[in-house]
């Protein structure tokens, strides 16, 4: 079958919150964009997935006009609880950092920024299939697709943005051997549940027990995000809800505090790990996002670090379409690099001082126990750990 060609600057794949915000980036200095999404619009603004946003990606969600929902239904936190041994601890951002978070789930992000795109008249694609990127050291590298009314289509770029998550098709047309995989799996995955009952807590609490990690969270008044580490093999069959509010009660309880229960709409186990893909360029090709790298979710950066990643890109692919400079473009893995490592690294120190591995060596128990004491009562410990966690700021 023959395939209609069109041309577009920087074909992007993937509309999740790398690709959309690259998209929006883009538009406002004129570079021309068109998103392709495998999905449909109405299960990108259904999926449940992240839901703080490092001070510095709600200014710039701001900055885009992109935050009016945001500032009036998002709720901004100004710390976070650590709970281990029977007690609970604030860690106060404001105080420690003059930063805060913003609870706002990706879901809404993403509702907002697909709005934004389609009212703009951008060019935005979903349920496609067969998507595939081709040619990608030449100066003209290619993209081809079957668009939802099934016509084969063929998307000449100048440059390709991989902005398809980890399992996408990008990362893995990189040719095998340029590509160097950092990984650590962890042996415990998060099972995670949406509960229509208001949070029991004005800020997230993450709490250290025995029987393992869990986090309270929060997504509006009226619903709870909860968690609790299980298993990575846990069968989400075998977890009932009154199982999982058992967990819950006795891992975040606390004498003369209630956590209260409601019905649960949504549950589901995600395994964690981190990894890390290097380079982030491959010819014209760029990785972004979970395209590139992932983090487990205990110190809430992927999608920050998504965020990250595409203004950094977007800021190269303007110099380099725009002004004819190619300077940032050669820079963007290592300039990316640098903030996902430290990400990495703080992910893997919240995890680490957080959860209970099975079968955990009580030395090593009174090692975490021994660091969340640190972290909660040294002004420097804590101050570090309000930095880190409300973000280094966007480039
Ligand atoms: C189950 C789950 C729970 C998470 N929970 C948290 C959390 O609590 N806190 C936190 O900070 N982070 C969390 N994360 C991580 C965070 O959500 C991600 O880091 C974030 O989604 C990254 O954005 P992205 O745009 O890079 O990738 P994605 O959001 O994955 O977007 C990639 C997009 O590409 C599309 N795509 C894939 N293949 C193709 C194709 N062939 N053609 C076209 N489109 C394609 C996908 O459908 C998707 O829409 C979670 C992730 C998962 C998977």
């Amino acid at each position: 079958m023959t395939a209609r060609v069109t041309r577009t600057q920087v074909g992007i794949i993937g509309a999740g919150p790398a690709g959309l915000l690259l998209g929006q980036l883009l538009a406002r200095s004129g570079v021309d964009a068109v998103v392709l999404e495998n999905r449909s619009r109405e299960y990108v603004e259904a999926r449940q997935r992240a839901g703080v946003l490092e001070h510095d990606v709600a200014s710039l969600l701001r900055e885009l006009g992109l935050a009016d929902r945001m500032d009036t239904e998002g709720i901004e936190h100004g710390g976070i609880y650590l709970q281990f041994d029977g007690e609970r601890h604030h860690i106060d951002f404001h105080d420690l950092a003059g930063r805060s978070v913003w609870v706002w789930a990706q879901t809404e992000v993403v509702k907002d920024l697909v709005a934004a795109r389609l009212a703009a008249g951008l060019a935005l694609e979903f349920e496609v299939s067969g998507t595939a990127v081709h040619d990608l050291t030449a100066d003209e590298p290619r993209m081809t697709y079957r668009s939802a009314d099934g016509e084969q289509r063929e998307l000449v770029c100048d440059v390709i943005a991989g902005c398809d998550g980890f399992h996408g098709p990008s990362r893995a047309a990189v040719p095998a051997g340029l590509l160097t995989v950092s990984e650590r799996v962890y042996p415990f995955a998060w099972l995670g549940v949406l509960a229509d009952v208001a949070p029991s807590t004005d800020e997230l609490i993450y709490a250290h027990h025995p029987d393992g990690f869990a986090l309270h969270s929060v997504r509006t008044p009226e619903v709870s995000r909860l968690y609790v580490q299980v298993r990575p093999e846990e069968d989400i069959a075998d977890w009932s809800d009154e199982r999982i509010w058992a967990a819950l009660q006795t891992r975040l309880g606390l004498p003369g505090w209630t956590l209260h229960e409601g019905p649960i709409r949504e549950k589901g186990i995600t395994p964690m790990r981190s990894f890390v893909a290097a380079p982030m360029r491959h010819g014209r090709l760029f990785l972004a996002g979970d395209a590139a790298h992932i983090v487990p979710p205990t110190g809430a950066k992927g999608l920050n670090l998504a965020a990250a990643d595409v203004v950094v890109l977007a800021q190269a692919l303007v110099a380099w379409l725009v002004d004819g400079d190619e300077r940032l473009a050669d820079s963007y893995s290592d300039t990316c690099l640098r903030r996902v490592w430290r990400a990495t690294h703080f992910s893997w120190w919240m995890t680490s001082m957080l959860h209970t591995p099975p079968g955990q060596d009580p030395f090593d128990a009174r090692l975490q126990l021994a660091q969340l004491r640190h972290v909660t009562s040294s002004r420097p410990a804590a101050t570090d750990l309000a930095l880190r966690y409300t973000g280094q700021p966007l480039p």
